[in-house]
């Protein structure tokens, strides 16, 4: 049979049905253990930590999405990223980008610098990227693209090229993208990671993240530390993320076709002093995101005309934008990085990478677009 398309497989991988009833949707396996026939004689599942159905499917469909042999589901976004810092040895050289997710830098800045060493560059300039690498001689390069929240987009193929040059692994943090818009493997990526939580569940419901990659080493030593230090997802959390997973492919085109029409609306009004989207002709990036991202994804940033008192005004008066941390779920949100998502990186750090008072970001839904139009217009016309 011809390789199934993606709208195919978020339905049929891993989504077989039961063969002991025929039950069309997969059962719950909510089981912590697993008889066996005699000592050592099991059905390949000994302990729900290690192994458990529901999660298997859940990986098998993953795997088969992001392109990668393989998948590895955790509890959570952030203990996926901390079993890749598990696995490196002792005193490795990271080399992050200097605009990520705020709990990777909590994470790579507070809990593991006693491990390893950490040095945070920026990923978009590549000349002097070039160097970085070359002095440096990381073990790892950690890309987030497009990056949180200011969407800059690092160019995942030519990095991966210099990485090879030193044997330097490539991490992607794709939760922006999906698996829908942007397949890091393809472009020479070692291994992707997702914060489940997002767009891959879609529905705010969830806390889960996932590794994907090629390689079987890469990936036994992974899910070694994993069943070694325990962060593995419920099975239930993993039914719910399957039963997201169904609709990414119509989500996301939902997403990007209100974000499309969003940041225009937002780039043509008074009180905005600038939008970022990489959809957007004036994304300084466009070019880039155009080859090699499949679409633009459901994530804008906006300045506001003002400061600090401006941007309470608008966040109070917004009211089918959710002012909440996160993004991705069908409903809309908006989040003030500064003093939100972004609080755990010092004030310094954040404003001189842009992140300034009066930056607004959206994760668009997949909610009628004129009525989100709408709420915009009636915060945006309390900002005076
Ligand atoms: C949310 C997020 C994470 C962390 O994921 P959790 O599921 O919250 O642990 C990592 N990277 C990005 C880009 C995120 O948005």
């Amino acid at each position: 049979m011809k390789e199934m398309k993606f709208e195919t497989k978020v339905i049929h991988v891993g989504g077989e049905p039961d063969p002991t009833t025929g039950a069309i949707m997969p059962p719950i396996y909510q089981t912590s253990t697993y008889v066996q026939s005699s000592p050592g004689e099991h059905k390949g599942y000994e302990y729900t930590r290690s192994h458990n159905p529901t999660r298997t499917r859940l990986e098998e469909c993953l795997a088969s999405i992001e392109g990668a042999n393989h998948c590895l589901v955790t509890a959570s976004g952030l203990s996926a990223s901390s079993l890749i810092m598990h696995m490196l040895p002792k005193g490795s050289k990271i080399l992050c980008g200097d605009d990520v997710y705020g709990g990777t830098y909590r994470l790579f800045s507070k809990v593991f610098p006693d491990i390893h060493h950490y040095k945070f560059v920026d990923t978009t300039n590549l000349k002097n990227l070039e160097n970085e690498i070359s002095d440096f001689k990381p073990a790892l390069i950690w890309l987030e693209t497009p990056t949180n929240p200011l969407l800059k987009i690092s160019d995942i193929k030519a990095i991966s090229d210099l990485a090879k040059k030193v044997q330097a692994l490539v991490v992607v943090d794709n939760t922006f993208m999906s698996p829908y818009f942007q397949n890091p493997l393809h472009h020479g990526a070692d291994m992707v990671l997702h914060s489940m939580t997002k767009f891959i569940n879609g529905h705010s419901d969830v806390v889960g993240g996932a590794i994907m990659m090629n390689s079987q080493e890469l990936r036994d030593k992974l899910f070694f530390y994993q069943n070694a230090i325990g962060p593995c997802q419920s099975p239930f959390d993993s039914w719910l993320v399957l039963r997201g997973l169904k609709t990414l492919a119509v989500r996301m085109k939902a997403h990007e076709k209100n974000a499309l029409e969003i940041a225009s609306y937002l780039e043509n009004h008074p009180k905005v002093e600038k939008v970022v989207y990489p959809g957007l002709k004036s994304h300084p990036q466009h070019d880039l995101a155009k080859k090699q991202m499949k679409g633009f994804g459901g994530m804008i940033t906006f300045f506001l005309k003002g400061g600090l008192s401006e941007s309470r005004l608008f966040l109070e008066n917004v009211k089918l934008f959710a002012l909440a941390e996160s993004l991705g779920g069908v409903e809309s949100l908006v989040d003030h990085p500064a003093i939100m998502t972004h609080a755990s990186i010092p004030k310094e750090v954040r404003e001189s990478l842009g992140i300034f008072d009066n930056l607004i970001r959206l994760s668009v839904g997949i909610e009628d677009v004129g009525d989100l139009k709408n709420d915009l217009e009636h915060a945006l016309a309390k900002v005076n």
